[in-house]
């Protein structure tokens, strides 16, 4: 399989038993149906994140982008907790795609996106 932003050669990684593609030039990773959501409460995870968030956030800019797996336009996706965060997703196999440094922030909501939600609901 190939990267869907930088059509380099990904590889698999595996954590605990769950098994996801990185790719091995920009390092953005790629999970099928439902991985990123067990891997999200999986201790220690976020060690297959190995990318530089700054490489992350060029490629993030690359929006358009097709499946790896089915080749379908992929849908631009933002996380509802972490609004900074955004990914994609694809409504057919229902694979995402987070670019470097994505999936580490994705899995630690730390105490700065906490104040964010706060500051967001209106006053009673
Ligand atoms: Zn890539
Ligand atoms: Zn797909």
């Amino acid at each position: 399989m190939n990267c869907p932003k930088c059509d380099a050669v990904m590889e698999a990684v595996e954590y605990n038993s769950v098994e996801v593609d990185r790719c091995t030039n920009c390092q953005g990773i790629w999970f099928d149906m439902l991985e990123a959501e067990q891997l999200k409460d999986i201790k220690g995870a976020e060690s297959i994140d190995i990318g530089d968030q700054k490489v992350g956030k060029e490629y993030n800019k690359i929006d358009k982008v097709n499946c790896p797996k089915c080749k379908t336009l992929m849908s631009k996706m933002v996380d509802n907790d972490q609004p900074h965060i955004w990914y994609e997703a694809c409504g057919v196999c229902y694979g995402v795609f987070f670019d470097a440094g994505e999936f580490r922030d994705y899995k630690e909501e730390n105490i700065f996106d906490f104040f964010k939600k706060i500051i967001k609901k209106p006053r009673q």
